[in-house]
């Protein structure tokens, strides 16, 4: 079998995520036969690293000998069981062990098997809350501008990317937004955290006049990375944590794909010291195999929800993969790597490493910044560097520098304009000069005309 037979097969039957099926009557699907390390390769036999660790999930590679180890094991234990009632070994020693690495006082996990659900039991949950403890009224989400939160219905609801929401506004809830701190809209000769102060002002105006009726915050610590990688100063989290204490509003934070180191720290909320009322994770909790998310809350939410049944107080919410063991046990083998090979310390001279690959590109005519929070690297083409004029969206340019990407051996699938390295962090130095020679020759192609 060849690329050619399976594009055929695939075409025929499958309809593809976030994508125009038109598309591929001139881009060429990319059918993966198998996975090792950071190469992906294809059923021709090409070769492509995966720079973006395939949709920001995969941490130690594809085909992980310790991770392989581990869920083989765990299929011959049990594959699933109903978690209602119910209960194993991968969700206790999971659940005990995520309480141990997350901040204080979070101590206790709700599952999901994906993130989207994730965010949808943290609104549900924050706002049942509020209702348990007598107050109803709170019906709202705040929300920053350019935040994703997810496709479901709820999830768009609470996020603010036009072009997975403008169609389905109509069937939404609405959330109040507030500005983004993104710091690629500082002025000029501005700090990070001096914008990111200033932004907030518009988010405690926001508390003053909606906390009565809002149950909670949400947003994605540090990184915003579905709008482009953009970045704000960890500041905003510090403030923020301060001000919904204040007006009795819960903080969520979506970690979903900052968890686990990708933002230099375990968790991004670390760096600003605080601890938020729900954690989201998912993605990199099983190291990119295997679909699962958690909702991690504290115990005065819990206790709220805790009473005899004829209460109704209880949280029925469920899905049927709910804490799946295989899941969980890719999770645990996933924990074990972060703890046996030091890897937040050795992520830092990788992220350093991947700075230097690319400050060349400070200088290209077309580049307007190139920002950074630890294993997330963007570089934002620009059409004026000045003024920071964007390509109009309509000419794709991204898109020149996935296909120039693919007879390269690199998988750069560009946001936009945004162009960024997330990779596994099993990658080598060579590997990130070859991404950062890849990801040059792309920019210049892309920009041009
Ligand atoms: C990916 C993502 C989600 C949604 O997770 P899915 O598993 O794709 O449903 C939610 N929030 C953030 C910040 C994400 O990056």
């Amino acid at each position: 079998m060849n690329n050619r037979d399976i594009i055929a097969r695939d075409l025929n039957a499958v309809w593809h995520p976030c994508t125009q099926m038109k598309d591929h009557e001139w881009l060429p699907l990319v059918p993966i036969k198998r996975g090792q390390g950071v190469w992906l390769e294809d059923f021709d036999g090409n070769r492509y690293i995966d720079a973006i660790s395939s949709w920001w999930v995969n941490l130690f590679g594809h085909a992980n000998p310790r991770i392989n180890q581990a869920l083989k094991q765990q299929l011959d234990e049990l594959e699933h069981v109903i978690l209602a009632g119910f209960s194993h070994k991968p969700v206790v020693d999971l659940s005990e062990r995520l309480v141990d690495i997350t901040p204080a006082p979070l101590s206790r996990c709700f599952y999901t098997d994906n993130g989207s659900s994730a965010v949808e039991v943290a609104l549900k949950m924050s706002y049942h809350y509020w209702k348990n403890c007598g107050d109803a009224g709170k019906t709202k989400f705040i929300t920053l501008s350019q935040s994703y939160h997810g496709e479901t219905l709820g999830t768009l609801g609470v996020g603010d990317v036009a072009l997975y929401k403008e169609t389905y506004k109509p069937l939404l809830m609405e959330a109040i937004t507030v500005p983004s701190p993104d710091c690629f809209h500082r002025a000029d000769g501005e700090s990070w955290e001096s914008h990111t102060r200033r932004m907030f002002e518009l988010m405690e105006t926001a508390l003053e006049a909606h906390a009565h009726e809002a149950a909670a915050v949400i947003v994605e610590p540090l990184l915003q990375c579905a709008t482009g990688m953009r970045m704000y100063h960890p500041a905003y989290l510090e403030l923020l944590r301060e001000a919904c204490d204040r007006h009795g509003v819960h903080l969520i934070a979506d970690e979903i794909a900052t968890g686990f180191g990708r933002t230099g720290t375990m968790f991004a909320c670390e760096q600003a010291a605080i601890c938020p009322d729900f954690l989201l994770l998912s993605k990199g909790l099983t190291a990119g195999y295997l679909p699962l998310a958690v909702v991690m809350t504290n115990d005065t939410v819990y206790q709220a929800f805790y009473d005899d049944f004829a209460t109704l107080r209880a949280f029925m919410h469920s899905h049927s993969y709910t804490g799946n063991p295989l899941a969980c046990r890719a999770a645990l083998a996933t924990l074990d790597i972060f703890k046996q090979d030091q890897v937040i310390a050795r992520n830092r001279s990788l992220a350093e490493y991947m700075r230097q690959a690319v400050s060349h590109l400070e200088s290209h005519p077309h580049v307007g910044e190139i920002r950074q929070h630890g294993m997330v690297l963007a570089i934002e083409m620009v059409k004026d560097k000045a003024s920071r004029e964007p390509f109009p969206w309509q000419e794709r340019r991204g898109l020149r520098v996935y296909q120039h990407a693919l007879t390269r051996e690199a998988l750069l699938r560009p946001l936009g304009n945004v162009v960024y390295l997330m990779p596994p962090y099993v990658i080598h130095e060579a590997q990130i000069d070859h991404l950062a020679t890849v990801a040059s020759e792309g920019i210049e192609l892309a920009t041009r005309d």
